[in-house]
């Protein structure tokens, strides 16, 4: 999500006259979209705004503006911390921002605007085109989150559900297929929670993935969060009936064990949780699901954590993200005693060896095998191409003959951890 709020920041500004350099050190303006669901997110930011005062030790300071979840979890903090930061603006109200470059530059005044204007935000921004022109592409449709998981920062820097109008964003999604676009990922923080009401009609995730598997010149549909509770009968059914929905979810679990599912306030339980991944087998048996997973969190005893195995290989999760429990300061999870780091350290090993030799399986499965595969970009320098496969599998290519944006066979030759490696034959490009 940041990257689609970064481009959408640069959208914005652009409007007031600011380009993109890669020269940074000629940079008049920096703006560092932040994260903070990463460990230690707040002090990465003081660092790099370290390197910018560092850089710019000798020469005409420029304007330094911090957004995203951590600005809004530290607000005023960042600016008495930190008195080289100029503007501090949140996630939530970061439409605002060119205003507030214009205002800064007549007042020279430090601002911080962290308020919650999520339907502003929105209505301001289906004004200013999305200038996105990669051949897969970002689409926030809804953010925010009311499910309030313990250990996360999400409520709370996000504020609560809010989901796009349809309209609005059928037309965005127009709006980057007309660039270039040919994968769309619609994004929130809850993302099968969108539900949109406009007095007639209610829309929600599996209108907005049928709308879209209408547009002839999109070629692949993909969605990301999900939550398990989520995961309603109508959505499951998308992934029969609407060919551009691609067979991967990614459907975050967290642990294997009921008692910290519980204690994470998941509202969700294994069997709860098996019971949605065999409904979409049913539907499509060539589905394949990636999970998240907190290792450590407080409380959790050598059984969970077997448990968490237990499920892994019983799921076979591939492209999984794991990390060991940090709090976050302001959660519940925050307040409970922390569990031995050591002992956190080896089980994440042991998860991440389980996961990496799914992978690894899953890879394999491919070799010599012809796999569609949607074509991104040409390597720099490279007779080289970049894809991916419906599963989200990195796949390096040679071709005789491709483009960007085509949907193309690629016989698998190699692999290794992460990619897949191929021949892309093109016989147009034979008889020639
Ligand atoms: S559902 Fe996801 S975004 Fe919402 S609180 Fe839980 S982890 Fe955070």
């Amino acid at each position: 999500m940041n990257e689609y709020d970064s481009n959408r920041i640069y959208d914005l500004i652009s409007t007031i006259g600011f380009k993109r350099t890669d020269k940074k050190k000629e940079a008049d303006c920096f703006v560092l979209n932040t994260c903070h669901i990463r460990e230690k997110a707040t002090e990465k930011v003081y660092d790099e705004i370290g390197r910018v005062k560092k850089d710019f030790k000798n020469s005409k300071k420029p304007l330094v503006i911090v957004s995203g979840c951590v600005a809004q979890a530290e607000s005023e903090e960042m600016i008495k911390r930190e008195p080289y930061i100029d503007v501090v603006i949140g996630p939530q109200s970061y439409h605002k921002i060119s205003d507030i470059i214009l205002d800064y530059q007549r007042k020279k005044k430090q601002v911080v605007e962290t308020e919650f204007d999520v339907v502003q935000k929105f209505d301001q921004l289906k004004k200013v085109s999305n200038s996105g022109n990669k051949i897969s592409s970002y689409l926030t449709i809804q953010e925010g989150c009311d499910k309030f998981c313990h250990f996360c920062v999400v409520p709370y820097t996000r504020g609560p559900e809010y989901s796009r109008p349809f309209d609005q964003i059928i037309s965005e999604a127009n709006q980057l297929i007309n660039s270039g676009a040919r994968e769309i990922t619609l994004l929130g923080q809850n993302v099968n929670a969108y539900n949109f009401n406009d007095n007639k009609r209610s829309y929600n995730l599996s209108s907005l993935i049928c709308e879209l598997n209408e547009i002839k010149k999109l070629k692949r549909i993909r969605f990301t969060t999900s939550h398990p509770k989520d995961m309603t009968d109508d959505l499951i059914e998308c992934y029969k009936d609407c060919n551009k929905l691609m067979p991967i979810l990614h459907l975050p679990i967290q642990s294997g064990s009921d008692k910290i599912l519980k204690l994470m306030n998941r509202k969700h339980d294994i069997k709860y949780y098996l019971q949605v991944v065999d409904r979409l087998k049913n539907i499509n048996k060539n589905i394949d699901f990636s999970s998240d997973f907190i290792v450590g969190y407080p409380g959790e005893m050598d059984k969970d954590f077997e448990d968490t195995i237990k499920i892994i290989k019983k799921v076979g999760f591939i492209n999984s993200y794991s990390f060991i429990f940090s709090p976050r300061p302001g959660t519940p999870a925050a307040e409970r005693k922390m569990n031995d780091l050591v002992e956190n350290k080896k089980r994440l090993k042991k998860l991440q060896d389980i996961l990496k030799s799914f992978q690894l399986i899953k890879n394999k499965k491919y070799l010599n095998q012809e796999c569609k595969i949607l074509v991104e970009n040409k390597l720099n320098q490279q007779e080289k191409y970049f894809g991916r496969t419906k599963h989200m599998t990195p796949v390096i290519f040679e071709s005789n003959g491709c483009q960007n944006g085509d949907l193309i066979n690629v016989k698998i030759t190699s692999f290794n951890q992460n990619n897949l490696f191929g021949i892309h034959f093109n016989k147009k490009f034979q008889a020639a």
